[in-house]
């Protein structure tokens, strides 16, 4: 058994203030739990500040990308390309629909699908490409959505790991054709659960709106007789409720601090670990190519993957929390590896950084000062297990 207390300085921490104990009463206070304004004035509030023309609230990430699938029409024959090196959430939205993920490696370098295999990894089936900002770094889209507008294919972006990630002015999200977000609690801010599509097509928006909520031909606001619809398409519940939505609206009026927050200490964090030889840190770029700084990616380098156990276990006997993102790539996952029949060296690069990597907290619950510890407790756990 592994002892629940739980790190000084853990991986992750949500941060809920007065503000939004007291929204989170205030729905409570109020008749309506579901269906209400709240999640109107979120997605409002979400679209503003990612610069998007239309966002729909939802129940979390994973329903956002399997609600665009659905949505698209995507069912057994259908292909649709994601990255090996992700949430297995990303695959599993595909796979919910029948269609068959394909998985493509990564690239050593970012993490980020490798885009010099994304062309060969295209069929007659092909309808859709998935891209995922790992860890906030942005995927280079201009050459994604060149390639697919030749095959004429759909392009989402997962946006977990991605809130703040920009690409030449671009919000994530924003650069292919959807965006979907998490508010899990680890994200760059919660609801709880809770997840949010970003789209361009009004159209695609409305179908979206309609089908997250039983596909029904009017929302509660739009009847004029209570309890008077018809139901046009099939849909799912995958509504965001009143009190995610607002504890929503509070959270993202503080994530200009938070993101500001996570930069200071993500570049506090690569200072002090810059010595240390024997582990390569992901970049986290900067400027018109922007990282949301999620975590601070540590690979240990090949030689080194056998100590990775004891050197994590030295590090959290420190008092510093961590993760591994992730933990294997989803292919090698039990499920896709049985059903799908891949074997070991079949994804080489996401492999190596999921067996390589210590993801260590740079996240707003943590100060520039909690940083220098962070990288003193990793410069002696290397020092202590490798020599
Ligand atoms: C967390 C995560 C998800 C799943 O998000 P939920 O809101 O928990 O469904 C999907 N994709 C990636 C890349 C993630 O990190």
């Amino acid at each position: 058994m592994t002892s629940a207390t739980a790190p000084a300085l853990p991986f992750a921490r949500p941060i809920i203030g007065k503000a939004e104990k007291q929204a989170v009463l205030d729905v409570l206070n109020g008749p309506i739990l579901v269906h209400g304004p709240r999640a109107k004035v979120f997605e409002a509030d979400f679209a503003r500040w990612t610069g998007a023309p239309h966002a729909i609230s939802v129940s979390s990430c994973t329903a956002a990308m399997h609600l665009v699938w659905f949505c698209l029409g995507y069912g057994p024959g259908d292909e649709v390309i994601v990255p090996a090196q992700t949430h297995t959430a990303t695959a599993h939205a595909v796979e919910l629909t029948g269609a068959t993920p394909v998985f493509v490696d990564a690239e050593p370098h970012t993490g980020n699908l490798d885009l010099t295999r994304l062309e060969a990894a295209i069929t007659p089936r092909t309808r859709a490409i998935c891209v995922v900002h790992f860890l906030g770094e942005p995927v280079a889209m201009e050459r994604v959505t060149e390639i697919a507008g030749r095959h004429g294919l759909f392009v989402m972006e997962d946006c977990a790991l991605a809130i703040g990630t920009r690409r030449n002015g671009l919000h994530a999200g924003l650069m292919g054709d959807a965006g979907c977000f998490s508010f899990y609690p680890v994200k760059h801010m919660t609801t709880a659960e809770g997840g949010m599509i970003l789209v361009k097509d009004p159209v695609l928006a409305d179908k979206l709106t309609r089908q997250k909520a039983f596909g029904v031909d009017r929302s509660h606001g739009e009847r004029t007789v209570p309890g008077s619809y018809d139901v046009t398409l099939l849909g799912f519940n995958y509504r965001m409720n009143e009190l995610e939505a607002a504890m929503g609206s509070v959270q993202v009026t503080r994530l200009d601090d938070f993101l500001a927050r996570r930069r200071d200490n993500f570049a506090a964090l690569a200072a002090g670990l810059a010595q240390v030889s024997g582990l390569s840190v992901l970049p986290a770029s900067q400027g018109a190519n922007q990282s949301s700084y999620y975590c601070l990616q540590a690979v240990l380098a090949p030689e080194l993957l056998a100590h990775r156990p004891a050197i994590i276990a030295a590090i959290n006997a420190a008092g510093v929390g961590t993760s591994i993102y992730y933990p294997r790539p989803v292919p090698m996952m039990s499920y896709y590896r049985q059903k799908y029949g891949f074997t070991d060296g079949d994804f080489p690069v996401a492999s190596w950084i999921s067996s390589g990597s210590i993801s260590l907290p740079v996240g707003p619950h943590l100060s520039p000062a909690d940083m220098d510890r962070i990288a003193a407790a990793v410069t002696e756990a290397m020092r202590a297990v490798v020599g």
